[in-house]
């Protein structure tokens, strides 16, 4: 379900600092291979100088033939299992937990896999919207009510979008992943591209297995690791699940109330403010600065409707906000809040996080988006991404190395370049501008 610009790995991350980058809506998509909640390495800050992406993929590529050359999975296994054993972990769990792994190619081809054609925001978002998960929502809003009641009780996290973010991780618990979690973090640690964090998620799922919240043989996930309906990886489970239904044991696999609860847990830390909305769609007065739709721009409400724009409710003046344009500015534009952000905490996609605020809208028969999306535009490819960066390079603007990932530099450059040609400078990459740098001499 990768759409864009970023392989999707890249694009799940825990944003230690919420000046961090957003990365705007056609930089990013979710996946259904799942990886929530998950602190990928530094590939993913939006902000940071990325490696160009022949250098970088012919490196990765060069370091797993040196690493497989020099260490079979079984020497691997021998030389992580005194590491496990150093850190605590017992030699029969060790050994138990390591029983018959042998390594999952189609991890590997997953984890290698970089999509040339991605699909646009209004696409992930009918997806994400269907009907058959806005009944299923509502459906499980009212079977889960008490449920639901004492964890936001006890967390003060909006129900309506906890059980989004269950719809969109695992379609309510229905689509969890069914690798063994063991299996794929050891093939990841041991010839993935980023064998440190893998490493760190494996030692994570055995101190899970050590704490006896789950089986071994049920210790399961996505190819990346992402476990049970919440889809929270190892690390992530350690520090924020929970068991709510009080028998004893954090089971986000089997049991709705210790997932929701984990969920909100997780929002909460990640800045959840009570009673707050997650943003709204507004319109722009004509002749607007899109310059200014940039998630590293942030104003108070208060000031944002000083500016012109229209739909943004009283009260809360004060409140922090950022303006989104997911498709440019000839699509929709929403203003977004601190919940936005801790949304994007889950899952580092501002289409992620849009589907979650729309959803657990539409649970209560709203969220629906007034402006139209341009759904004649074709969005570019990964190869044409890279051209695109390196034309813009060419002209004298900084987008970052050319690895194909429109983040916070690209946009930039993508702004200089339009606000140069006195074009609407919203900093979104489209066929039209990338034509027109073609015809740059
Ligand atoms: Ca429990």
């Amino acid at each position: 379900m990768l759409y864009t610009f970023v392989p999707v790995l890249l694009l799940r991350t825990l944003i230690v600092g919420s000046a961090l980058s957003i990365v705007v809506a056609c930089a990013a998509e979710p996946s259904t291979s799942g990886s929530s909640a998950q602190a990928p390495a530094s590939t993913v800050s939006m902000q940071q100088p990325q490696p160009s992406a022949p250098s970088a993929a012919a490196d990765a590529a060069q370091g797993v033939e040196a690493a497989v050359k020099q260490q079979s999975f079984e020497e691997w296994r021998e030389s992580f299992r005194r590491e496990a054993l150093a850190a605590g972990i017992t030699q029969s769990l060790f050994d138990r937990a390591f029983a018959g792994v042998t390594p999952d190619a189609s991890v590997i081809a997953a984890d290698r896999s970089q999509p040339e054609f991605s699909r646009p925001v209004w696409q992930y978002l009918d997806g994400a919207l269907s009907e058959t998960r806005v009944s299923g929502g509502k459906r499980l809003l009212e079977e889960h009510a008490q449920t639901l009641d004492g964890i936001e009780a006890r967390y003060g996290v909006d129900r309506n979008a906890l059980v989004a973010i269950w719809g969109l991780e695992s379609s309510f618990g229905q689509i969890q992943g069914d690798k063994s979690v063991i299996r794929s973090l050891a093939t990841l640690a041991h010839e993935g591209r980023r064998p440190a964090f893998a490493k760190d998620q494996l030692l994570a799922a055995l101190q899970i297995l050590a704490h006896g919240d789950i089986p071994t043989g049920q210790l399961r996930g996505s190819w990346a690791g992402a476990m049970g309906q919440t889809q929270f990886i190892p690390t992530t489970y350690n520090t924020h699940a929970v068991d709510f239904d009080g028998d004893g044991r954090r089971d986000i696999w089997n049991s709705p109330a210790d997932a929701l609860a984990s969920a909100a847990h997780y929002l909460q830390a990640s800045g959840w403010k009570a009673g707050e909305p997650w943003g709204f769609e507004v319109s722009l007065p004509a002749g607007f600065d899109y310059a200014l739709a940039d998630a590293g721009i942030r104003k108070p409400l208060g000031e944002w409707r000083h500016l012109g724009l229209s739909g943004i409710p009283s009260g809360q003046d004060h409140a922090m906000a950022s303006l989104l344009l997911p498709a440019g500015y000839r699509g929709p534009a929403f203003i977004i809040l601190d919940n936005f952000r801790a949304i994007l905490r889950y899952n580092n996609s501002s289409s992620y996080a849009l589907a979650i605020g729309l959803l657990s809208e539409r649970f209560d028969g709203a969220g629906q988006v007034r402006g139209s999306w341009p759904r004649g535009e074709l969005p570019l490819s990964r190869s044409e991404r890279v051209e695109l960066q390196e034309r813009l390079l060419a002209q004298g603007f900084d987008p970052g190395a050319a690895d194909g990932i429109i983040g916070a530099n690209t946009r930039n450059a993508i702004r200089g370049f339009q606000q140069k040609l006195r074009w609407p400078a919203d900093g979104h990459p489209t066929q039209e501008l990338l034509g027109r740098l073609r015809a740059e001499p």
